[in-house]
């Protein structure tokens, strides 16, 4: 009896051992910060896919949205892009903590106001112009985009919890007046530019969590 007791007690000792080793091994693969180095060796070795209509676009908005993630951001990237030569007018990346706290500083935000600025329309200049961004527009970024004028939009990533797009039946009615007829939908990427996309958002804010909850 005493016997089988000390076996289980050692058997116990070395099993706690091996869970706790695969657990903080574990822990370790799980960095966020060693997880986003990865993402971004993803990112540059990847070659856009014919097969994909978006591939090259999508691309940019994850460079964008891994710069993001590195500055100390939520991992979000944009761009505008000329869709009859496929040439980028304007990259943009989420700017919310980093250099300083900016509320209105969503990548698609930082996109627009970019253009804006440097182009110094009277009027909207956005024609022939899609934007394309790695995470679905929130409400507030939806709102911007459909007063911007821009007509066409793509998204890498969904955002079931944040995003506007599937819930664009909510917006005030004039606002859906006036975005009748515009394209809201998801990019036309590899499958592995969709996962990394979902993957930058999830890292950035776990090391924003954790940066936060310490401040
Ligand atoms: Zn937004």
């Amino acid at each position: 009896m005493r016997k089988s007791f000390l076996a289980f007690l050692v058997f116990g000792f070395f099993a706690s051992l091996l869970i706790f080793g695969t657990m903080t091994s574990h822990a370790g693969a799980a960095n966020p910060s060693t997880s986003l180095d990865k993402l971004e060796k993803r990112i540059a070795s990847f070659k856009p896919d014919q097969r994909y209509r978006d591939d090259k676009a999508a691309l940019v908005t994850l460079q964008e949205a891994v710069a993001a993630a590195k500055e100390g951001n939520y991992g979000i990237g944009a761009c505008l892009v000329n869709e009859k030569t496929g040439e980028v007018i304007q990259r943009g990346r989420n700017r919310i903590f980093s250099p300083y706290f900016r509320s209105d500083l969503h990548a698609e935000m930082d996109t627009l106001t970019g253009y804006e600025q440097r182009v110094k329309a009277q009027t909207p200049k956005v024609e022939g112009l899609v934007l394309y961004t790695s995470l679905e527009p929130c409400p507030m970024c939806l709102a911007r985009i459909i007063t911007a004028g821009v007509k066409k939009v793509y998204y890498l990533a969904p955002d079931p919890s944040g995003g506007m797009v599937h819930l664009f039946k909510n917006l005030p009615p004039i606002w859906q007046k006036i975005a009748e007829g515009r394209i809201y939908e998801p990019a036309q990427c590899s499958p592995e530019l969709k996962d990394i996309a979902n993957k930058v958002v999830k890292y950035s804010s776990k090391m924003l969590d954790e940066r936060l909850k310490k401040e």
